[in-house]
């Protein structure tokens, strides 16, 4: 491991650049581009405080995060990558506005990578700028971290600078950098490029490489796959318990690591119902919440495609790819009921009874246009009975339940840890957005501290859900 230090930093840095001494197939070596008048608007303490770096001034880090500012060790590129956008392959996407600083390992071992988003043009940008515009910054850091909270796997946000300059979007924007850290960048799309071009060698390479970073128990191209496919089985399965809806599950928003990535268009649900889509661009609903177990498999299907091409002899492995893929939609739902069970006091859920129970409450939620995030709340606080209109209905299903958790030791414990009080609510983020723009940042703040203890969090303010008039139906890619 090569020692670097960040020059003006007091203290070492160790940038560790695995992926950067991988062939040059896989990248562009370019640094950020400089910005006009580099500001810090947040910094995450914790999380720097895991990656071991050191402290640093508020300057330093503003000139650092913003790409103003190469830190010595760091290897600075752009990632190749394709992928298929709502079911269509777009043969070569990549870093367009993203920059890998490098890579550090944290103080608990484990190798994360530190990446730029929005630092600037790449050859990868296509017709885009390079940057990105306070609002997707501040949302992609917010609702990150507070999935991080929740338990959810993801990236997390370390930072967050304006460039001081603006950025042309329907209008003018204060252009924004984010400072993403994530167990690798790695998705679907990296390895679907090289197999869509037949660079066997280099799908090779990728196939142990993402094998010892992630999954280092796999020894073939079909455990990897198999590792993945159980690892976002899982993800789904945790989103959908908290009402998160994704919103462009395309197979290069699909990571190898089972990390969420690529906050966009994503929201979590206010009043239940199974067809929510908040995404402006998703039309036909491909990625509405109750699609996402499908479409989960839809990606790992392309996975295994693109796994496949790289053996001698394919069609040995097609039937274990495809055993591996159809048992997707039975691991999903088995982790679903794990986590709704839960959700309903059930430590130990049954496949079917229970899970029906639990689909039977949603039910009547959606019938009644129910808060999510505050009836689950309210079932694990005894007084759910209040969410509902006609409360006939629930007490039915509440007869039934209560027959159910009798012999549950602690349904409320269970219940309250698979339930949290708070959630970045669509209509919160906007106001923070709108906000910060006219450089208040109090309801960023305010929102960063109540998401760090979701399931406790003493600001039951956040919890009331939008009124008709603060209803945030769409969200916007925002790029
Ligand atoms: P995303 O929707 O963030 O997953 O991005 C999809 C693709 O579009 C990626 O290849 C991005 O790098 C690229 N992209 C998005 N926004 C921009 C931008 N402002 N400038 C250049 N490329 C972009
Ligand atoms: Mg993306």
């Amino acid at each position: 491991m090569s020692r670097a230090y960040i020059s003006d930093m007091q203290v070492s840095v160790p940038f560790d650049n695995s992926y950067a001494r991988l062939p040059d197939a896989f990248y562009t070596r370019l640094a950020p581009t400089p910005v006009r008048a580099p500001q810090l608007i947040a910094y995450n303490d914790d999380l720097a405080a895991l990656l071991g770096l050191p402290d640093a001034g508020a300057e330093d880090r503003a000139r650092v995060f913003s790409g103003s500012r190469v830190p010595e060790g760091a290897a600075p590129l752009a990632q190749l990558y394709a992928g298929h956008q709502f079911g269509n392959y777009n043969p070569q996407l990549g870093d367009g506005r993203a920059i890998l600083l490098g890579e550090v390992v944290g103080t608990d071992g484990v190798r994360r990578d530190i990446q730029l988003k929005g630092s600037g043009p790449t050859p990868y940008s296509r017709m885009g700028d390079g940057r990105a515009w306070l609002g997707p910054v501040l949302r992609e850091y917010v609702i990150s971290e507070a999935m991080h909270a929740l338990g959810v796997p993801t990236t997390r946000a370390l930072a967050a600078t304006l460039t001081g300059e603006n950025v042309v979007r329907e209008s003018l924007l204060p252009g924004a950098v984010l400072t993403r850290v994530a167990a690798s960048h790695l998705r679907v799309g990296t390895f679907q490029i090289f197999a869509s071009r037949g660079q066997t060698e280099a799908l090779k390479e990728l196939t142990q490489y993402a094998i010892e970073r992630h999954w280092p128990d796999a020894e073939r191209p079909m455990d990897l796959l198999r590792a993945v496919c159980a690892a976002q089985a899982e993800l789904v399965a945790n989103w959908m318990s908290f009402g998160f809806i994704h919103g462009v599950m395309n197979t290069d928003n699909c990571t190898i690591s089972g990390e969420t990535i690529d906050y966009g268009p994503c929201a979590f649900i206010d009043d239940f119902h199974e067809d929510t889509v908040f995404s402006s661009i998703d039309q036909h609903g491909r990625y509405a919440f109750s699609n996402q177990p499908r479409i989960i498999v839809w990606n790992m299907a392309q996975f295994a495609t693109a796994l496949l091409q790289q053996l001698d002899d394919p069609a040995d492995s097609v039937d274990e790819a495809t055993e591996i893929v159809h048992a997707m939609p039975d691991q999903i739902e088995a982790a679903w009921t794990r986590r709704f069970g839960a959700k309903i006091g059930l430590s130990d859920p049954s496949a079917a009874d229970d899970a029906a129970l639990a689909r039977d409450l949603l039910q009547i939620m959606q019938a009644q246009g129910a808060d999510f995030t505050n009836t689950f709340d309210a079932l694990a606080r005894g007084d759910a009975r209040d969410q509902f209109v006609d409360r006939d209905a629930f007490d039915t299903w509440s007869e039934r339940w209560n027959a159910r958790i009798a012999d549950e030791a602690d349904p409320q414990a269970v219940m309250q840890a698979a339930s949290p009080r708070v959630i970045p609510r669509n209509h919160r983020i906007e106001e923070m957005i709108s906000a910060a723009v006219n450089g208040d940042y109090a309801p960023f703040e305010r929102l960063q501290n109540a998401l760090r203890d979701p399931f406790g969090t003493a600001d039951t303010g956040l919890m009331r859900p939008p009124t008709a008039a603060q209803r945030v139906p769409a969200t916007f890619c925002g790029t």
